[in-house]
């Protein structure tokens, strides 16, 4: 039986090197040391065996047992460490390859106007208020004197979350949030995301940006109005921009009105750009009516104010002559990197 013992534990170290993968290894394990394996084969024999002998023979297979299972098990280790080899080797960087060219981003043409815009209007004392895009039905419509019939109120119109939450269709309601916390004088801007419910063309865009402009204060006057605003078109337009106030109507503001400036192409020649009128329309505004006043806690007898709004996208497109809305939400690179200055 001691023979038989040495001779499986020579055979099984010649078939160990013969080896070639993990599986290999585990078909050998099973041939030798399994259930029903060869060294369990041989001790079946042990009880032929003198009694004096039995605890000796049980040694000697405990012995190669553990140090065949020792043989294995250090196989393995080897196995893994070359699979490490082999996949560090495969993943080492190659330090002669050119890199990766880094592509370097641009301001969109959107951002370059808000940011002027904003530093023409902070040059001229304006603060920066802020307010969020989910707006309550009251502060986007019912603060600002908006007819319960408005067809802006439409759900064609409005993107609705519920009865008393929108997505706000302009920045105004950041107007009524500022009046409600600060008593004037105030002069403020907002800048942000607005959206409707329009179909998307060439001159629409579901969501769009709108700047604002506030000042309440004691004896604000419509002539206030026109300076700042004549004042502001010059700055971003250039020195010889004229502009024109068109009486016109919105729920806010009373009186209202529209102000074209002259067109910038023709300079108010008159061309196709500007279907030959020579004036091109920018911005809305007006004398804050009493009643938003009121709404948000300011005595109207003794203060008075002016607002105004424009549409960011527009005034982006007339600036770099872009004809087409969408151009500014694609994000599309080969547009973007003709704004490099
Ligand atoms: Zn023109």
């Amino acid at each position: 039986m001691k023979e038989k013992l040495l001779e499986m534990r020579k055979a099984f170290y010649k078939a160990l090197e013969e080896v070639l993968t993990p599986a290999e290894l585990d078909e050998l394990r099973i041939y030798y040391l399994g259930k029903s394996g060869a060294l369990k084969e041989i001790l079946k024999q042990m009880g032929g065996l003198r009694k004096e002998d039995r605890p000796v023979m049980g040694e000697l297979a405990n012995e190669l047992r553990d140090s065949m299972g020792e043989a294995m098990a250090s196989k393995l280790k080897e196995f893994e460490r070359m699979l490490l080899e082999k996949k560090i080797e495969e993943e080492k960087i190659d330090i002669t390859l050119p890199g990766e060219k880094i592509s370097m981003g641009r301001v969109h043409p959107t951002t370059k106007t808000i940011r002027e815009l904003i530093d023409v209007f902070v040059r001229m004392g304006f603060s920066l208020e802020d307010g969020p895009e989910v707006e309550s039905v009251y502060n986007n419509f019912d603060a600002l004197n908006s007819p319960k019939d408005h067809p802006s109120r439409g759900l064609s119109d409005t993107f609705y979350f519920d009865a008393s939450r929108v997505l706000r269709t302009h920045t105004s309601p950041v107007q009524i949030r500022t009046m409600k916390k600060m008593q004037p004088p105030i002069r403020m801007i907002s800048v942000g995301r607005c959206f409707r419910n329009d179909e998307i063309d060439a001159t629409h865009s579901p969501m769009f940006y709108q700047m604002e402009g506030l000042v309440v204060d004691e004896g604000i006057s419509m002539a206030d109005l026109k300076g700042t605003l004549e004042e502001f078109v010059r700055q971003l337009f250039g020195e010889e921009t004229r502009s024109l106030f068109r009486p016109h109507n919105f729920p806010f503001t009373e009186p209202s009105a529209e102000v074209d400036i002259t067109c910038f192409k023709c300079h108010g020649e008159g061309c196709r750009f500007c279907s030959g009128t020579g004036y091109i329309e920018i911005l809305g505004c007006g004398m804050v009516h009493p009643s938003v006043l009121e709404e948000c806690g300011i005595d109207s007898e003794k203060y008075t104010g002016f607002a105004f709004g424009m549409g960011l996208d527009r005034i982006t497109m007339m600036r770099y002559e872009i004809d087409d809305i969408r151009y500014l939400y694609e994000n599309d690179k080969r547009f973007l990197d003709q704004f490099r200055r």
